[in-house]
Order: structure tokens, then sequence, then C-alpha cells
């Protein structure tokens, strides 16, 4: 599981405080998922960043406590999903997907999980293509390829599907629910949408002002 107790985050912007989270205190059970809603600016993504590692609370703890099932490495393996796929242009889609895990793995086993992450995303016949080749709904689909390919403990979604038009979005939330149910990772799913959150989140929690407003299960 994932546990945050009393969970702040302060910025400081040209010498004013801002109060991005304050006494965040929930947990996450493992293979759960949950879905972090509310407007811009209601500290999100900096929750889902601080679940990351990727910054430093500024106040409390998170404890992450998931059984890694990656063979990887033997530390957590988490996978990260932005709003923007933000591809690495020059690399075709295979290289972007496999680039996290090259030089943790042998060629062989790389090439396998880059393989069937392309097979179950449906991209098999764009693995030899750049990303400006590639439609908003494909850029999004490898974005989430190269998250999974690891086999991640924790995935963290940032809005992923936001700038999708409405049937690519919906496609890509159903395909989202079914590699979960298969997988079972821990997902945290960042969206500003209540329709979309309802939809995926088997706990959902309203955040506003840096703080939890409530919870629906
Ligand atoms: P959301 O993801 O819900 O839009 P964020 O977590 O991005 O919210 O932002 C929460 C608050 O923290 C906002 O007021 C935002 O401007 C501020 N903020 C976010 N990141 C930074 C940063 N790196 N430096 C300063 N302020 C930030
Ligand atoms: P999101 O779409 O996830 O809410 P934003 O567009 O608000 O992201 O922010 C983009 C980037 O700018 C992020 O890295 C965020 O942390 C940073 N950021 C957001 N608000 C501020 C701020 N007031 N000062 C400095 N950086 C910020």
């Amino acid at each position: 599981m994932l546990e945050c107790k009393s969970l702040g985050k302060i910025y400081h912007v040209d010498g004013n405080d801002v109060h991005a989270l304050s006494d965040i205190n929930i947990t996450l059970p493992t293979g759960s998922f949950t879905v972090l809603v509310g407007p811009s600016g209601c500290g999100k993504t900096t929750l889902l960043r601080a679940f990351a590692g990727l910054i430093e609370p500024t106040t409390g703890s998170i404890h992450r406590d998931i059984p890694p099932c990656s063979v990887i490495s033997p530390s957590l393996q988490i996978g990260y999903v932005f709003q923007e796929p933000r591809l690495m242009p020059w690399l075709t889609v295979s290289q972007n997907i496999g680039f996290g895990l090259k030089n943790k793995t042998s060629k062989q086993d790389l090439n396998r999980r880059v393989a069937d992450v392309l097979s179950m995303m449906g991209l098999e016949r764009f693995a030899q293509a750049r990303p400006d080749q590639l439609s908003g709904g494909m850029a999004s689909r490898v974005g989430l390829a190269r998250a999974l390919v690891g086999n991640p403990d924790l995935l963290l979604l940032d809005e992923p599907f936001a700038a999708l038009d409405a049937m690519t979005r919906r496609r890509l939330q159903g395909e989202l629910t079914t590699i979960w149910m298969a997988r079972k990772p821990t997902v945290v799913f960042v969206t500003h949408d209540v329709e979309e959150a309802v939809l995926l989140g088997d706990v959902v929690y309203r955040m506003h002002a840096g703080l939890i407003t409530e919870r629906y299960d």
C-alpha cells in the first residue's frame, strides 16, 4: 500500500509561500485504482509527483510499501504518464518505449517486453515510426506503453487523456481499465473531469486548494 500522513508541500514563489498541499492523509491499497479530481491548481500534480518521489514534501511522510512484482529491479517500479506524451522525436516508437529500460536488462528481454506492450496497445504497425508521424491518440498510447513496459507496481497518470477527442479518450479509458484488471498495479489517475473520475476510479478523492475535501467509494 501507499500511505501518506500529514503531507504538505509549500512552494516559494517570489518571496511568497504557495501552499500546494495541506495535511493530506490517504492510504491507497495495493492494486487499487484511485482518482484525484479537482480544478486546475488544486494540487493534483504535486501530490502525484510526491507519490513518484519526484518532489520532496515540506511536511509529513509517504510510505510506499507495495510488494515489488518486477523482475527488472528489486526496488519499486514506477510508471509515470504525462498529459503530453513527451516522446523523443529522434527515436522510433520502439526506442521511445524501451529507452528507460536500456542497460537495465538484456537486449533480448528488452525486445520481448517492447514487443509485448506494442501488441497490447495495438501499436505494432507503428514500431518503427517517428513520433511526428503519430496521431494524438497513438502518441498517447506510446506514452502509456512506455510507462507499462517495466511492468510497474505503481502507475501514476497525470491527465493522460485530456488532450484527446472524446472517442479516442473513451477507447483509451477502456483499455486502461482492462490493463489494470489484468495486471493490478496500484494506479493513481489525475483528472479535472468529474465524469472521467467516476468512470475510472474505484476510489475517487476530490481536491480543492491543496486539501482532500471528499472521498467517494
Ligand atoms: P494541479 O495539478 O491540480 O493543477 P498543481 O499541483 O500543478 O495543481 O499546482 C498546485 C499549486 O502549486 C498551484 O498554485 C501551482 O501554481 C503551484 N505550483 C505547482 N508547481 C509549482 C512549482 N514547481 N513552483 C511553484 N509553484 C508551483
Ligand atoms: P498541470 O497542467 O499539470 O497543472 P501546469 O501547466 O500548471 O501543469 O504546470 C506546468 C509546470 O510548471 C509544472 O512543472 C509545474 O510544477 C510548474 N508550475 C506550475 N505553477 C507554477 C508556478 N506558479 N511557478 C513555477 N512553476 C510552476
